[in-house]
């Protein structure tokens, strides 16, 4: 089996390469080509560690694996970032393991990729202002994604910890575009494209805030309780997701659908957008998509990573 170090990943696996691995593993979850597997997660009962598997198979990319890891609150004790994961992936032919690749750097990446790919789609004509919420690791690849496959003039952003902005701003700075720290009102009246990335457990946007057009890529919901934006903005726009069941269970629809706001067939498939089968924003005034991370989008990009290692002769091949 190939194995690929995360040491190796920043210097292989490029925005455009996540970019265009998501966005195909999301149209061939459209066509029924691929599907995700159910996810496990579970507290394991010490170090206070969440730990799981999300797997899949791709019939189209024929791409089979899971990705493990999870969440380690403790990690700054030992040097090292609290989210940890590493992506196996298997020949379909045979069940054999072929390779063992770094997870970390992938998942931020490829999480970035999947709100711009949202943004390709379903961003407003002519969208200039970049609205940013939550100011944590994830979101400096969110603003870098969004900048590079959209055509934004102006980074705006807000944070409930307002010390973290600076990491908006410097990264802002890093892609030659001004940042103003606003309050969430104004970001909701100014921005064309918002991307919530925080940890909340309560609504930061209120219905109140956004005057559309507006598209707003919903991603730091991905457990059961958290909580982003108001349930009524939620059932007022036109919803897309990357996996209908997860984002009811586990993503930002969930509090829209236990509230009876929302039902299963109001929340369409990105993928089916991509493929032409839906008409995406269309006459919508507002549109989310809630990016909730499948596995299939992990085992997508590295694929990818492992293919790009192969050729520049960074991958280690070990018999197992
Ligand atoms: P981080 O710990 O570096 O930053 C956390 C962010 O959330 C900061 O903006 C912080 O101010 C805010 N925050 C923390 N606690 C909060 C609270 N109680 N209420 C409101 N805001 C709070 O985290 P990160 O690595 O940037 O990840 C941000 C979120 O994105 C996490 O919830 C993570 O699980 C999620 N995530 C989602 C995907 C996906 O595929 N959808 C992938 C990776 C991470």
């Amino acid at each position: 089996m190939w194995v690929v170090p995360e040491s190796e990943i920043a210097g292989l696996m490029t925005p455009e390469a996540a970019f265009d691995a998501v966005e195909a593993v999301f149209a061939a979850m459209a066509r029924g080509d691929a599907r995700n597997f159910p996810v496990v997660r579970e507290a394991i009962g010490h170090e206070d560690a969440l730990y799981g598997f999300k797997g899949g198979f791709d019939g189209a990319g024929m791409t089979l694996g899971l990705k493990a890891g999870g969440y380690w609150p403790n990690n700054a004790g030992h040097g090292l970032i609290n989210h940890q994961s590493t992506v196996f992936l298997f020949d379909p032919d045979t069940g054999r393991v072929s390779a063992a690749v770094g997870g970390n750097l992938l998942t931020a990446l490829r999480t970035a990729a999947a709100s711009a790919v949202s943004s390709k789609y379903l961003a407003p004509q002519g969208a200039k202002v970049l609205g940013m919420i939550g100011a944590g690791h994830q979101s400096a690849f969110q603003m870098r994604a969004a900048v590079r496959f959209g055509n934004f003039e102006k980074v705006i952003g807000w944070n409930p910890h307002p010390d973290m902005l600076t990491r908006l701003a410097d990264t802002a700075a890093e892609l030659g575009l001004p940042f103003e720290a606003v309050d969430l009102p104004t970001l909701g009246e100014q921005a064309d494209v918002i991307v919530s990335i925080t940890s909340a457990f309560e609504p930061l946007l209120l219905d109140g805030h956004v005057k559309g057009p507006t598209h707003i890529a919903a991603m730091g919901t991905d457990t059961k309780g958290k909580q982003e934006l108001d349930p009524a903005l939620v059932a007022r726009a036109r919803l897309f997701t990357d996996e209908v069941a997860q984002s009811l269970s586990i993503g930002e629809f969930q509090h829209a659908a236990a509230q009876k706001l929302i039902s299963e067939s109001d929340v369409i498939p990105l993928g089916q957008v991509i493929t032409g089968q839906h008409e995406g924003r269309g006459n919508a005034e507002i549109t989310i998509f809630d990016g909730t991370g499948v596995g299939l989008q992990d085992l997508a990009v590295a694929r990818a990573v492992v293919e790009l290692a192969k050729e520049q002769g960074k991958a280690t091949k070990v018999e197992i």
